[in-house]
């Protein structure tokens, strides 16, 4: 008989999820937790049933851009995969945004939101992007106080009927950078008494959306980021035309493959100024924080779901004998994959709930603080964590996880994007520089580990605690250290630095959680994730020299062999047996 290997599994994907449940029965008021169950468990069964089937069928399916009709007229038409259409219409229905504006749960209804956003992530291909963009376009605007486009838009990025609902695009980089967008070439000029954009956008995601905001410098602004402006736009005009927006053409990417990414020419889009004629890249950061944090959502999203697949694998491929479930290495190898799944975890929500008290208006001046360290921290150290541990995930299958009609690489794929958009991690860890600037240094950071870690009692736990708040100690003498020896150190370190703080922050909050398992579950599987997350290592912090770091990403050799004349010509000078 031919042997045939069963494939993997998914069941419902809230019921299957401990991490989850435990983490909101731990966090979440009884009658709050009792209110939100139904909604999560629908979802749950969705993303394991239904919409992963659709999924699965609809693999090759990509957006197709139509530039032109039969009669020579330019439309730029995108047509989303099925996939994608029922998504949305999922989204808006199950209110994956409109949850947190209507706040029906108070500084909890960004859990709630987050919760639902985590289990329907993964089976959408990353339909998550619109969504984010569409959160953070509805933040954004209601931070301006603009009433006239609150009015008009904010409606409709809530709304839970698909036939009112609107994504937005968020379009700020340009060819000259994403990173550094105060570059950025579009112009705005008055015209009529009304704003028009020239200039052409790079990377424009999701351009299927009704509605953009996007940054560009009005006519006679000085160059850098304070002369942008933020502007609103819509993609079309009420006849359906596109509003001066040419599509030049989609991406070919890696992954995100249904993401319809874009470039773009503004050759007279209509748009409106949000809030003033300058300062636009502080005018989006309220959108920033959203999307950071729907950025650390989904990379939770896609560890779990890998590792849904890796483990339901587990226990149907036979090698050796027995179930690859039963063999001690690949036993220890999902472990570690688990243990950084849920230290992303916990980290991520803990700042989602620092985003609820803080729309909510309770929030101290200290949880503030809080919120503006760990945003970028939280998806930065995320980001990382999902690319490696999609990346083992895949290798757990052998050659299956390779093969495309399985499914699986596209989880590694389109991992891949999330340490990418919404600030590469070297960019959020100067962010993060930044935050500490703005906060006063680590103090605030280190009370709170202080007040996370104070209930813990098993002995395990305890030494936990006393290798997180050494690491916080260390990372505060290495800032202190760096900052004497100058900026290059500073910020060659930085990475380093705000992975630690991440890595440091995850354990603290394992450990936390751990305690509460104990106790109030019997459970001591947090416990087990704990101890493997400290083994992989918190304190990435190391003494490396800016000078030596110069040397070898240049790979300069020319310089190279300069400066070791030179040494080798001082070190004669000195009559030193040296060289
Ligand atoms: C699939 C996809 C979809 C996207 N969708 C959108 C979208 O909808 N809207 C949008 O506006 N953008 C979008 N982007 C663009 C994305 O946000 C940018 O690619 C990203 O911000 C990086 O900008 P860049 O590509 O210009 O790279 P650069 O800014 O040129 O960066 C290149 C490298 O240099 C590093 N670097 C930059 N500055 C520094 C520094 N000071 N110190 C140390 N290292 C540094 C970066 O970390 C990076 O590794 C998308 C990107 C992708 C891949």
């Amino acid at each position: 008989m031919v042997f045939i290997q069963t494939p993997p599994e998914l069941g419902n994907q809230y019921d299957d999820d401990r991490v989850l449940r435990s983490y909101l029965a731990r966090t979440l008021p009884a009658e709050v937790l009792a209110d939100v169950t139904a909604s999560l468990a629908a979802m749950g069964e969705l993303a394991g049933g239904e919409l992963y089937r659709m999924q699965l069928a609809d693999r090759g399916n990509e957006p197709v851009l139509t530039q032109w009709d039969a009669w020579g007229n330019r439309i730029d038409r995108i047509e989303v995969s099925p996939l994608w259409r029922e998504a949305e219409r999922i989204a808006a229905g199950q209110g994956l945004v409109a949850t947190a504006y209507e706040r029906r749960h108070g500084v909890f209804s960004r859990v709630h939101q987050f919760a639902l956003v985590y289990l329907f992530t993964p089976s959408t291909d990353l339909y998550n992007c619109p969504l984010a963009m569409t959160d953070g376009a509805a933040c954004a605007l209601v931070a301006s106080g603009n009433k006239a486009l609150i009015e008009r838009a904010v409606p409709h990025l809530t709304a839970r009927d698909p036939r009112q609902f609107w994504t937005s695009g968020q379009w700020m980089t340009e060819a000259t950078g994403g990173s550094d967008v105060g570059l950025s070439q579009t112009v705005a000029r008055q015209e009529n008494g009304q704003w028009r954009l020239y200039g052409r956008k790079w990377f424009t995601s999701a351009i299927a959306s009704q509605m953009a905001l996007t940054l560009a410098r009005p006519e006679g602004n000085p160059p850098g980021g304070k002369g942008l402006a933020l502007f609103y736009l819509e993609t079309r005009n009420p006849h359906g035309r596109p509003n001066h927006i040419l599509v030049n053409r989609l991406k070919d990417k890696l992954g995100t493959r249904k993401v319809p990414t874009a470039e773009l020419t503004l050759d007279g889009t209509l748009a409106e100024l949000v809030y003033g004629a300058g300062d636009g890249v502080k005018n989006i950061a309220p959108m920033l924080n959203i999307t950071r944090t729907w950025n650390s959502v989904s990379a939770c999203a896609l560890m779990r779901r890998g590792l849904a697949l890796a483990r339901d694998f587990a226990a149907r491929r036979i090698a050796f004998g027995a179930p690859l479930i039963e063999k001690p290495l690949h036993v220890d190898t999902l472990a570690g994959l688990q243990a950084e799944f849920e230290g992303a975890l916990h980290f991520t929500f803990f700042v989602v709930e620092l985003l609820g008290r803080s729309e909510a208006q309770q929030i101290s001046p200290e949880q503030a603080d809080l919120l503006r360290l760990l945003t970028p921290i939280a998806k930065l150290t995320t980001g990382k964590q999902v690319v490696a541990v999609l990346s083992e995930v895949i290798e757990s299958f052998g050659g299956a996880g390779y093969v495309e009609d399985t499914g699986l690489p596209l989880l590694l794929r389109d991992a891949h994007v999330l340490p990418i958009w919404e600030g590469t991690t070297n960019v959020l860890s100067l962010d993060a520089l930044r935050a500490l600037q703005a906060i006063g240094g680590l103090a605030v950071l280190k009370r709170e580990l202080g007040f996370i870690l104070q209930g813990v009692r098993e002995p395990d736990l305890v030494k936990i605690s006393a290798r997180v708040e050494q690491t916080a100690g260390q990372a505060e003498t290495w800032l202190g250290q760096a900052t004497q020896a100058g900026e290059a150190q500073v910020e060659a370190g930085a990475r380093r630095f705000a992975l630690t703080l991440g890595r440091a922050m995850a354990l603290a909050l394992l450990a936390r959680h751990a305690q509460w398992a104990l106790d109030h579950e019997r459970d001591p599987r947090t416990l087990a994730a704990a101890r493997r997350f400290a083994a992989a290592g918190i304190n990435l912090i190391a003494d490396m020299n800016a000078g030596d770091a110069r040397l070898l990403a240049r790979d300069d050799y020319s310089r190279a062999g300069l400066i070791l004349s030179a040494t080798k010509a001082l070190n004669s000078a000195a009559g030193s047996a040296l060289l």
